[in-house]
């Protein structure tokens, strides 16, 4: 995957997690999403329902992974 064209602003608005239960008022405060292109969450948050399966962005790049905001990415 070219990471570089990957972590842009139009894949950016497609990611889920801002839609996600686990995004909370601290991700939002830092202006955090789109973790499997800008690493992991800064804040505590409980892990449950992730949306990734869902995004459209893990559709087109092949992502299978989950809970991108805990573990980072490109992993
Ligand atoms: S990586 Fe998954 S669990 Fe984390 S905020 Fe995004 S959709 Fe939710
Ligand atoms: S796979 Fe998860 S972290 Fe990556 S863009 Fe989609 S919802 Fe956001």
């Amino acid at each position: 995957m070219d990471i570089k064209s990957f972590n842009n602003e139009e894949n950016a608005i497609r990611c889920l997690c801002p839609v996600c239960p686990v995004y909370n008022q601290c991700m939002g405060k830092n202006n955090e999403l789109f973790f499997c292109a800008r690493g992991k969450s800064t804040c505590p948050f409980e892990k449950w329902g992730c949306k990734c399966d869902k995004c459209p962005v893990a559709r087109d790049y092949n992502l299978v992974g989950l809970f991108y905001c805990e573990k980072g990415a490109g992993e």
